[in-house]
Order: structure tokens, then C-alpha cells, then sequence
């Protein structure tokens, strides 16, 4: 097999990243960019590796029967979006599928989509996976739009989305999973940067000014955050109060600020803030829970599914009132103020300061007042937490970050011995792995498993996970 290979395939899977996963019939294994799965498709080989291939589908010859068309313009070129001409229903039967084949493979746990099978030979704990909880509209659903700005390739000014692995933009600020109005915001920016002849960032030179724009909506709020970020000094964004007062005129506009990011590096936003006007966040609600978000927050992107994901998480915390729950990975305290109203007391425990910060200041704003927040590592702060009698917990929930728990976090849990352990998980591979770790002690029993799509399109899936302690 060689580079620039004309290949006929038939799809049988996807990968992680929304790429068709076919093998040839000499048994090569390939990757291929915009082809599903159910699709039998002509492809040109890209790159020949030891073990695999990856190829770029150039026609489809037999549909899948979940092919659907794609309906944003730019979809394949975009980064953005894997799924979006696979039908959402199969999008959903293949997050279950993904978190299946994990649990099987690298858990070695007798999770089934169906009637719970018998434990048998390397499987252990046969459990049901539930359907995916979708959306019942999976577009418009996020919260968050972060524009580079930048020129094409006729140096026009344009504000869009990277191309998928590199950071060429495509202009196309109307990201269909995003609110309509971004649009709106864009053009503003831009208009004004055209009139004021002020220039956009270049990455490769790190010469230039407006680098990106971050923008905000609360869901269920209304109110508007756009926060310019900036490679230069305020006085740069030269007549700024002329384009605050051309924003301004958009209903719901809370927040407009600069961000000042000098440093030649693709992190998005700077430490430098500087208000120009309105209030430093704006607010959006989960649930009966008010929540405060500036530009550096953590929000969960999705809040409709944020909702269902937490509820889910609730109940499977089983609270009556009585427990000491601990939420470890606790970001800003979404979780841990939900689990609040239903416990006699919640410890939170993030890395972050900034987010511990706004997690007690959203304590205070919403009256959880039988909440403590610490900052640090989970595994540095549990030990320590453990030495304090009366914060012996009856409930752990963790939700860390893609690389899971840190083993002597695992280890602590395990002598902590609470009743319950729900896992929220945004990796179906590292929950895998932790959760053998806990199920190998023999003190628990994996009950339930939820996975629930917060990335319609995109190929992410997040698991929610009851564990409960063996009798004995
Ligand atoms: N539960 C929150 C945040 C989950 S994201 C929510 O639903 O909004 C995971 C969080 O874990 C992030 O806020 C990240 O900063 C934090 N984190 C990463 N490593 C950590 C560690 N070792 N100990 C504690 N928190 C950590």
C-alpha cells in the first residue's frame, strides 16, 4: 500500500475522532476521514503507517442508511464537528457502543447494552449501559464561541474556525451549535477593525492586534459576554467606545471586556482583564442554581444536557439529607451545590484557585451554606481531608478531567470505604481503567452506568457511573 492509493472500503466502525474505521480484504486496517459507518466508499490513501492506514474519502459509492447530509456548509473542513453526517440517533447508539466496547476492553467489565449477561471467563460484573440521553434538538446548544480572527487566503479580514489539525481559519462565524448571534457580534468587531484600520493577529509573525474573540451566552439568562482579546496595550483597539457603543445596541449585552495576551503560544485568553463595560461576568442558571461566569470560567458548554448530566448524577448519589458527600474535580461547584440541597454537608475539592474562588462565591449567591471548598490536588487533599472526623464520607462523586483519577486517589477512596461512588466521567477509556481498579478490591459492585451526549456532532461522550459497596 502507498501514498496516493486509489482504495474501495467498506466502513464497519468509527474511530474517537469521527474518522470511518474499514479494513481491506487483506486485512489492513483504515482510517477514513469523512466516511461513516455502514458507507462502502472509494478513498485515497494519505499516510501508511506500520499497522494502519489513513485514507480521505473521495466519493461515496453505497450510503450507510444513517447518512444524512450535513447541514453546515463547512463541516467536513471545520474542526469543529465529526458527526455531522452521521443521524443523531446513531450518533447516539455509537457513544453507547464506545462506552461498551471500553468497559469490555479495558475494564474487563461485563457491560452489555442488553439483558445484563453472565459474569464469564476475564469479564467481570455484568452490567446494563443505559442509552445515551440525548438532546431532543441537537443544535444551537452552546454556551461558548471562541473566534480566531485572523485573514484568508485573499487577506481578507475574517473571523472563523480552525480547519480540523491545523490553524488555517475558515470564515464561518455562524457555527450552527452555537447562537445566531455571534454573527451579529462578529461583524461588529470586524466592521470596526476595517474602519479603524486595526489589523488581526498573525501566529506565525505574532505580529498584529485582535487575536481572538471569546463570546458567552446564559442559556436560560439571555445575557451576552464578548470579551476582544488582545496581542497589545488597551489604547491599541483604538476609538474602543465607539465599537462598546455599536455592541452595546444588542438586547442582553451584560459584559464587554479586552483581554491583553502578549505571549507567542496558542492559549486562548491572557491574565490581564480590563472591564470596558458592564458587569465582569454575566449569570446563567442550572436547575434552581445561579451561577456567575467571567471569561476565565469553567462553564459546562452544553447546558441543557448539564442539567440531565447532574441529575443524573444526583440520583444516582442516592442523598436523603443526611450525608457527607465530598465532590472531588469540583471546578467552579456546579455539582457540589446541587448535591448540597440534598446533603447535610458538601466538601469540594478543585486545582484551580480562580475556580475554588468562584465556587464559594456561587455558595454564597445560591445560600449553600453547609458547603467547604478547598483548593489542590483530589489525591493531595483526600488524605488530609480524611483526618477530619467528622468529614468521613458517605457519598464521593468525581469528575476529573480525560486522564482520570490519579491512583492514590483510587487508593484513598478504597480505605475511605464511602457508601457510594458516582464517577462522572468525560473519558470512556481512563473511567475504564479506574473503575477496574476500584471493582479489583472486591469492595465494590458497578450498578448503573449513563452515558449522556453533552457534544451532539462532535465524538466526546460523558459517563455517569454509580459504584456501592459490597455489603459484608
Ligand atoms: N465538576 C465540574 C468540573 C469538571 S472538569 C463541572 O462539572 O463543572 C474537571 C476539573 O478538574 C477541572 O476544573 C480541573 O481544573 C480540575 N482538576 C484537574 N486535575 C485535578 C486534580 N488533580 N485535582 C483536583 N482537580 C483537578
Amino acid at each position: 500500500m502507498n501514498k496516493n492509493d486509489i482504495i474501495e472500503i467498506a466502513i464497519t466502525d468509527m474511530g474517537d475522532d469521527g474518522e470511518g474505521i474499514g479494513k481491506t480484504r487483506d486485512g489492513v486496517v483504515f482510517f477514513v476521514k469523512d466516511a461513516i459507518v455502514g458507507d462502502f466508499v472509494r478513498a485515497v490513501v494519505t499516510k501508511v503507517m506500520k499497522n494502519f492506514c489513513y485514507a480521505k474519502m473521495l466519493e461515496v459509492l453505497k450510503p450507510s442508511p444513517d447518512r444524512v447530509s450535513a447541514r453546515c456548509a463547512v463541516a467536513r473542513a471545520c474542526g469543529g464537528c465529526q458527526f455531522q453526517e452521521l443521524d443523531y440517533a446513531s450518533q447516539l447508539r455509537l457513544k453507547r457502543e464506545k462506552v461498551i466496547r471500553k468497559l469490555r476492553h479495558i475494564g474487563h467489565i461485563a457491560a452489555c447494552g442488553d439483558e445484563p449477561e453472565e459474569a464469564s471467563g476475564a469479564l467481570k460484573n455484568p452490567v446494563y449501559v443505559a442509552p445515551t440521553i440525548g438532546m431532543d434538538s441537537p443544535w444551537r446548544y452552546r454556551n461558548k464561541t471562541q473566534l480566531p480572527v485572523g485573514y484568508d487566503r485573499e487577506n481578507k479580514l475574517v473571523a472563523g474556525f480552525y480547519a480540523g489539525r491545523t490553524h488555517a481559519i475558515i470564515a464561518h462565524e455562524d457555527c450552527l451549535l452555537a447562537d445566531e448571534g455571534n454573527t451579529q457580534i462578529a461583524n461588529i468587531v470586524l466592521s470596526h477593525m476595517e474602519r479603524c484600520r486595526i489589523s488581526a493577529y498573525d501566529e506565525i509573525s505574532h505580529t498584529g492586534l485582535v487575536r481572538h474573540l471569546l463570546i458567552r451566552k446564559g442559556y436560560f439568562t439571555g445575557q451576552w459576554m464578548v470579551c476582544i482579546v488582545i496581542n497589545g496595550r488597551a489604547k491599541d483597539l483604538v476609538r474602543a467606545d465607539e465599537l462598546v457603543a455599536a455592541l452595546r445596541e444588542i438586547p442582553g449585552m451584560t459584559s464587554i471586556s479586552l483581554n491583553i495576551n502578549t505571549k507567542n503560544t496558542n492559549v486562548i485568553l491572557g491574565q490581564e482583564t480590563i472591564l470596558l463595560f458592564g458587569s465582569p461576568y454575566i449569570e446563567d442558571t442550572i436547575g434552581n442554581l445561579r451561577f456567575r461566569i467571567g471569561p476565565h470560567s469553567f462553564f459546562q458548554v452544553n447546558p441543557v444536557q448539564t442539567e440531565k448530566l447532574y441529575a443524573c448524577a444526583l440520583d444516582f448519589a442516592g442523598l436523603t439529607g443526611s450525608e457527607v458527600v465530598w465532590d472531588l474535580y469540583c471546578g467552579i461547584g456546579t455539582i457540589s451545590l446541587f448535591l448540597a440541597q440534598k446533603a447535610k454537608k458538601v466538601y469540594g475539592v478543585e486545582i484551580v484557585p480562580q475556580a475554588i474562588e468562584n465556587a464559594r462565591d456561587n455558595a454564597l449567591l445560591n445560600s449553600c451554606l453547609n458547603t467547604e471548598f478547598m483548593v489542590g490536588s483530589a489525591e493531595d487533599v483526600a488524605p488530609l481531608l480524611q483526618k477530619r472526623p467528622e468529614a468521613a464520607p458517605d457519598v464521593i462523586v468525581v469528575d476529573p478531567p480525560r486522564k482520570g483519577c490519579d491512583e492514590k486517589l483510587i487508593a484513598t477512596m478504597l480505605v475511605l470505604a464511602p457508601k457510594r461512588i458516582v464517577y462522572v466521567s468525560c473519558d470512556p477509556a481512563t473511567l475504564a481503567r479506574d473503575l477496574a481498579a476500584l471493582l479489583d478490591s472486591g469492595e465494590y459492585r458497578l450498578e448503573k452506568v449513563q452515558p449522556v451526549d453533552m457534544f451532539p456532532m462532535a465524538g466526546h461522550v460523558e459517563t455517569v457511573c454509580l459504584l456501592e459497596r459490597v455489603a459484608n
